[in-house]
């Protein structure tokens, strides 16, 4: 079996023209975690999967861009498919963010915290604490034999190199460019591809892009401190690793 990546969205911050937020399904073939649920996701979601084909939920965070499509997964699990239990992991707090507060039966919240180690099936969560300004969760996933590292938001205080060695793809935000560095608590291209560098990781693919951001320039400025060339994610894209 194998690890794939499905981006559901990948705009930083607001979703883009037509687009959506930060998603992505990560699925090694018999088990499928919603990493993060930012607005429009759960529509693409839907493009790949079932309503019920998800056994987790995990969130980085509780920046609204990095969630709020949880709460019409809620109405899907209440009065669509009945699901019931799905575990939603996240740092402690963020569910009191929600509409519903608890949403039991339907979510079966789990709080994690920098050095959390959990298993959705065969995959294994490992988390890692950003620089970022509410606690905000990194993940390396491990399954299949293979490993991918996503960055959640962060910004140069924290390194992929955090996620360990031996990372075979990295999801890593680059919400500005060079000239941008600094702004706030995030990543220009050029840091996310001196992180990768850093890090020894095999394969960079860029996400929470701003969408009035020169996406190649970005990309340029990522390759350049990486090395080697630096891939964009794209929305409804599936990315074997
Ligand atoms: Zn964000
Ligand atoms: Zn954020």
């Amino acid at each position: 079996m194998e690890l794939t990546l499905t981006v559901l969205g990948c705009s930083g911050t607001y979703a883009a023209p037509g687009g959506a937020c930060s998603g992505y399904l990560v699925s090694d073939g018999s088990t499928t975690v919603w990493l993060d649920a930012g607005p429009v996701t759960l529509a693409n979601l839907q493009r790949h999967v079932p309503l019920d084909g998800v056994d987790a939920v995990v969130l980085s965070h509780e920046h609204p861009d990095h969630w709020t499509d949880l709460e019409g997964f809620f109405n899907v699990c209440r009065f669509v498919t009945g699901r019931q239990g799905l575990p939603v992991y996240a740092p402690a707090g963020l569910k009191e963010r929600t509409y519903n507060d608890n949403e039991a039966p339907y979510f079966e919240w789990r709080d994690v915290k920098d050095g959390s180690r959990t298993e959705v099936g065969d995959l294994i969560f490992t988390f890692s604490r950003t620089d970022h300004g509410p606690e905000t969760l990194a993940m390396r996933i491990d399954g299949g034999g293979r490993s991918m590292g996503y960055s959640a938001d962060t910004g140069p205080k924290w390194s992929l190199a955090e996620l360990g060695a031996g990372l075979d793809l990295a999801l890593c935000e680059a919400t500005f460019l060079g000239e941008q560095e600094g702004e706030a608590q995030h990543l220009s291209g050029r840091q996310a591809g001196l992180s990768a560098k850093e890090a020894g990781v095999k394969r960079l693919l860029l996400t929470h892009i701003w969408p009035t951001t020169d996406k190649e320039r970005s990309r340029a400025e990522a390759a350049d401190a990486y090395g080697d060339p630096v891939e964009l994610a794209v929305t409804n894209e599936r990315y074997e690793i």
